[in-house]
C-alpha cells in the first residue's frame, strides 16, 4: 500500500513538472502571479528591438515614435475572448499595446474554432482567457497579457476596469453590454463596442469625448425573447473577424491620440452585400440615467435582473409544459422500436433539417411558421394521411434543444383544438437524443 502511494506521488510530481514545461512552452500566463496593478511604464525612447519590430507603423507620420510610445504606455481590456476578442486581442498585441487584459469565464469548444481564431484544436477544454493570452504573448513577448478567467459582474467590473485605459466590448449578451457601459461611464473610460450576427456586424465607441453612451441610445433593455445570439442565429466567422479587427483599430487610434471615427456614429457592415455604412447616432441624452445631467445610477446594479437575461450565451431551458405534455427521448426511442404509429413534427429551420434528422418519417414545420394558415393546412393534411382511418394518432414535436418544441406545442394546442389529439414535446430535443440514445448523432 505504502509503495503504491509513493509511486503515485512520484507520478504526480512528474505530471506537475510536465505541466510546468508545457505552460512555459505555450507561454501561458499564470493569473495569480502576473496581475500588475501598475500602469504600463511611460517611456521616453524605444529600444532597438522595438524600432525593428514596429518599423512599418513607425514610419507612418500619424503614429511615429511618439505614437508607438503612447501605445506601449496604454492598457486595453478586452472583454470576451471569442469571435470579436480574438482578432482584436491579437492586433493589439501585434501593434505593441503595453498591457492587454483578456476576460472570459468560458472554455474553448470545438464549435468556437471557426471564428475564435486564437484557440486551436489542442486547446479545446482550456480556459479561453489563457488560450488567447498565450497566443498574444507568443506573437509579441514585449506586451504584457493578463488573463482573467472570470464572469465580469457588478462585484468585480470597476476594480478591473480601473486598471485599464480603454475597454473593448467583445461580449455576446445584453447584460454585459449594460454592465460595461455603466462601468466605463463611472470610470471615465472609452468603450469600443462591437457585435456580429449572421452576415452583419456593428461597431461604435461609447462614452468618448461628448458622444452618447449605450444607455443614451437604449435606455431600456430589449425583451429577452427578442434577442438572438450567434449560438441560435448563426454567424459567419469572418464577420466578427472584420469587426474585431476594427475594434482594435479604434483602440489603437484612441491610444495614439488620434480621433476615433465612431464617436456618436455607428458602423454597419453587411457582409452579404459587401456594404459598409456609417450612421449618425442621437447625441448624448441629458436625461440619461448614467451619463446625463443628474444621473441616478452612480454605482453598478444587478444587470442580469435589469435585462431579465443571463450574462452568458449558455442555453436557457424553458419549462412551459406540464408533465403530461412531455415525453423523454428514452420513451420516444421505445415508441420507434415498437413501431407505434405516430406523427413527428420537427420545428427546426429547413437548413437545420439538412444537418441531421431523427431516423423516422417527420414533418418539418419551422416554429416561426406555426401560426401560418398555409403551414397549418399542410400539417392537418399530413396528420390525416398518416392516420389513414386510425383515430387520433399521437403527435410528438422535436427541435434542437427542447425549447422551441415546447413553444410549438403550446401554439399547436390552440390551432388543433378541434382534433382530439395527444400533443407532446420531446424533452431536451436532439441534444438529449445525441446524449442519451445515439452518441453518434451530430450535435451542432
Ligand atoms: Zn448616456
Amino acid at each position: 500500500m505504502e509503495k503504491e502511494i509513493e509511486a503515485l506521488k512520484l507520478q504526480l510530481q512528474l505530471k506537475e513538472k510536465e505541466n510546468r514545461r508545457l505552460k512555459e512552452l505555450l507561454k501561458i500566463p499564470d493569473p495569480d502571479t502576473c496581475i500588475s496593478h501598475e500602469r504600463p511604464e511611460l517611456r521616453t525612447c524605444l529600444t532597438n528591438a522595438e524600432i525593428g519590430r514596429y518599423s512599418r507603423q513607425l514610419i507612418l507620420p500619424e503614429i511615429g515614435v511618439q505614437g508607438q510610445l503612447k501605445l506601449a504606455g496604454t492598457s486595453v481590456l478586452v472583454v470576451g475572448a471569442g469571435g470579436l476578442g480574438c482578432p482584436a486581442g491579437i492586433y493589439l498585441a501585434a501593434a505593441g499595446v503595453g498591457r492587454i487584459g483578456i476576460v472570459d469565464y468560458d472554455e474553448v469548444e470545438l464549435s468556437n474554432l471557426h471564428r475564435q481564431i486564437l484557440h486551436s484544436e489542442g486547446k479545446v477544454g482550456m480556459a479561453k482567457s489563457s488560450s488567447a493570452a498565450s497566443a498574444c504573448t507568443q506573437l509579441n513577448s514585449l506586451v504584457q497579457c493578463v488573463p482573467y478567467r472570470i464572469q465580469l459582474d457588478s462585484s468585480n467590473a470597476l476594480q478591473i476596469i480601473k486598471l485599464y485605459d480603454i475597454v473593448l466590448d467583445a461580449s455576446d449578451n445584453v447584460a454585459t453590454r449594460y454592465l460595461l457601459n455603466d462601468a466605463c461611464i463611472l470610470s471615465q473610460k472609452p468603450l469600443v463596442s462591437g457585435s456580429a450576427l449572421r452576415f452583419e456586424g456593428q461597431l461604435t465607441v461609447y462614452g468618448y469625448k461628448d458622444g452618447p453612451c449605450y444607455r443614451c441610445l437604449y435606455p431600456k433593455p430589449p425583451p429577452p425573447e427578442t434577442v438572438t445570439n450567434c449560438s441560435d442565429g448563426g454567424v459567419l466567422g469572418v464577420i466578427p473577424g472584420i469587426i474585431g479587427s476594427m475594434q482594435a483599430l479604434e483602440a489603437i487610434k484612441i491610444a495614439c491620440g488620434m480621433e476615433s471615427s465612431f464617436c456618436q456614429k455607428m458602423l454597419l457592415f453587411d457582409g452579404q452585400e459587401g456594404i459598409f455604412r456609417t450612421i449618425k447616432l442621437r447625441p448624448k441624452q441629458p436625461k440619461c440615467r448614467v451619463c446625463g445631467d443628474s444621473p441616478d445610477i452612480t454605482e453598478l446594479i444587478d444587470y442580469q435582473q435589469f435585462c431579465g437575461s443571463r450574462a452568458d450565451d449558455k442555453e436557457k431551458s424553458l419549462n412551459l409544459l406540464g408533465k403530461e405534455e412531455r415525453i423523454s427521448v428514452q420513451e420516444y426511442k421505445q415508441i420507434l422500436d415498437n413501431g407505434q404509429k405516430h406523427v413527428l413534427i420537427d420545428v427546426r429551420m429547413q437548413v437545420e433539417m439538412e444537418i441531421c434528422q431523427l431516423p423516422t418519417d417527420n414533418f418539418n414545420l419551422p416554429v416561426s411558421c406555426v401560426d401560418r394558415d398555409d403551414s397549418l393546412a399542410s400539417l392537418k393534411d399530413h396528420i390525416q394521411t398518416k392516420s389513414a382511418g386510425d383515430e387520433d394518432l399521437p403527435v410528438y414535436v422535436v427541435c434542437r434543444r427542447g425549447n422551441d418544441s415546447q413553444v410549438a406545442v403550446q401554439k399547436l394546442k390552440n390551432h388543433l383544438k378541434s382534433y382530439s389529439i395527444q400533443l407532446k414535446d420531446i424533452t431536451g430535443g436532439l441534444y438529449a437524443w445525441a446524449k442519451h440514445i445515439d452518441t453518434n448523432f451530430p450535435v451542432y
